[in-house]
């Protein structure tokens, strides 16, 4: 890799290390490439982060999320914290070190997580209670695990019971433990379910955490000098309402502490598939365009075309080795089920031109078999092909915006992509 003229000296890295450059920008002024500098290494945007939520992608070795072409893998603060302690990731010296990861790395603050583990909201949302507003909605038969107030979250943990409590500086010191490159500013993540005043009155409360998150985090970079810089970037909630996302988007733009402003910023909470890029669309209208930008959560091509379209720079997601692990795999034409019996004895790659180490060993027959027979190599070489998909797509967005091409490569992607799907079903 070469570098770019006026890039820092490591010797540099370690005091600051870093920085964001724009490229090649869409016409419509938003969507954009170009790359994140960190002290572990490069980021070419628009990138997709493999998640490895416990320090591991998981059934996957970490040489081979590299070899797949992952830039960064994303881990999680609130899992690492309970187990095995981020004190024990800081003495293994930071992440990337304690799992071998060669690259760059970021950590999510925990707060999605405090909130969500055990409450479900999620499927509460998705299935049962769509339209209406609350603020108190569990899933039947879950009993709220967590409780927040002004000052943090207080929360059981899924594990064993046991009672924690996160605040904005629980939350940093934790995070400057783990040593990933890329945090992300503690904050309450709210659901569509809730009420407007609710959603108010929680993005008050976010935007003041914001702030002491970055004091807390300038107070940790001055004492832990013998780490590289980690950059921290705001998360902008404020649900499906245009004028509280653009507010938190200014308002975490203009945040300074004594000199300090965010790295970048975080796009964060529930959003309507239906209106995704929308909503990216009014917070990085507000953002500073010289800062990347992170959409926490999602890899379904067409929300990830939309996202790109609108300004995002990076995303994470669970999905392709959560759906790996449940025998889907995205191809090109839409997402199969290896255990179909059509697998039986197809002695060709699940996907004819992915060059995924998984398509260029195995059939979709070997796949088949595997799963059928509860085999665990099976979640190793379906995650590895899902991974790569993704990847891959991301990095050929990247090429198509490079090329002035992006239209037309998402008009053949979705050609092809829908063809499948509509005839499978
Ligand atoms: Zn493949």
């Amino acid at each position: 890799m070469t570098a770019p003229a006026g890039e820092r000296s490591v010797e540099g890295a370690r005091v600051g290390g870093f920085s964001f450059e724009v490229g090649h920008v869409l016409p419509n002024g938003r969507g954009r490439t170009g790359v994140i500098h960190t002290p572990h290494g490069d980021i070419r945007t628009p990138a997709f982060v493999a998640v490895g939520t416990k320090a591991t992608v998981k059934t996957v070795l970490p040489e081979a999320v590299a070899a797949l072409g992952a830039q960064a893998v994303l881990a999680n603060a609130y899992h690492l914290y309970l187990q095995p302690g981020s004190d024990i990731v800081d003495e293994a010296g930071g992440l990337a070190a304690f799992m071998n990861w060669p690259g760059p790395t970021f950590t999510d603050s925990g707060g999605f997580q405090v909130l969500s583990l055990g409450v479900g909201f999620k499927k509460v949302l998705a299935m049962d209670t769509a339209g209406l507003a609350n603020d108190d909605v569990i899933a039947e038969g879950k009993q709220r695990l967590a409780h927040v107030d002004d000052d943090g979250v207080t929360f059981r943990s899924h594990l064993n019971g046991s009672l924690h409590r996160f605040t904005p500086e629980v939350s940093m010191r934790i995070q400057h433990e783990l040593g990933a490159d890329i945090m992300f500013a503690f904050d309450e993540c709210t659901t569509l379910m809730n009420t407007r005043a609710y959603q108010e009155a929680s993005l008050a409360r976010t935007q003041a955490w914001a702030e002491r998150c970055l004091r807390a985090h300038v107070a940790l970079t001055k004492q832990r000098t013998h780490r590289p810089y980690q950059a921290l970037f705001g998360v902008v909630q404020g649900a499906q309402y245009e004028d509280l996302r653009r507010k938190a988007a200014r308002d975490l733009a203009a945040l300074d502490v004594d000199g300090q402003l965010f790295d970048g910023y975080g796009l964060g909470g529930a959003f309507e598939k239906e209106n995704l890029g929308t909503i990216v669309g009014w917070a990085c209208e507000e953002l500073p365009d010289d800062k990347p930008r992170h959409l926490l959560g999602i890899s379904e091509p067409e929300d990830v075309f939309w996202a790109v379209e609108m300004g995002a720079d990076t995303f994470d997601c669970v999905m392709p080795s959560r759906v790996a692990r449940n025998a889907a795999l995205y191809t090109r034409s839409g997402r199969v089920n290896i255990t179909n019996a059509r697998f039986k004895r197809d002695f060709n790659p699940v996907e004819a031109d992915c060059d995924c180490y998984t398509c260029a060993h195995y059939t979709a027959a070997y796949l088949h078999h595997l799963f059928k027979a509860h085999e665990m190599l099976a979640f190793t070489l379906a995650t590895i092909h899902n991974e790569r998909f993704t990847v891959r797509l991301v990095d050929d967005i990247r090429a198509s915006i490079e090329a002035d091409d992006f239209d037309t490569f998402r008009a053949e992607f979705f050609g092809r992509y829908r063809l499948r799907t509509a005839t499978a079903h």
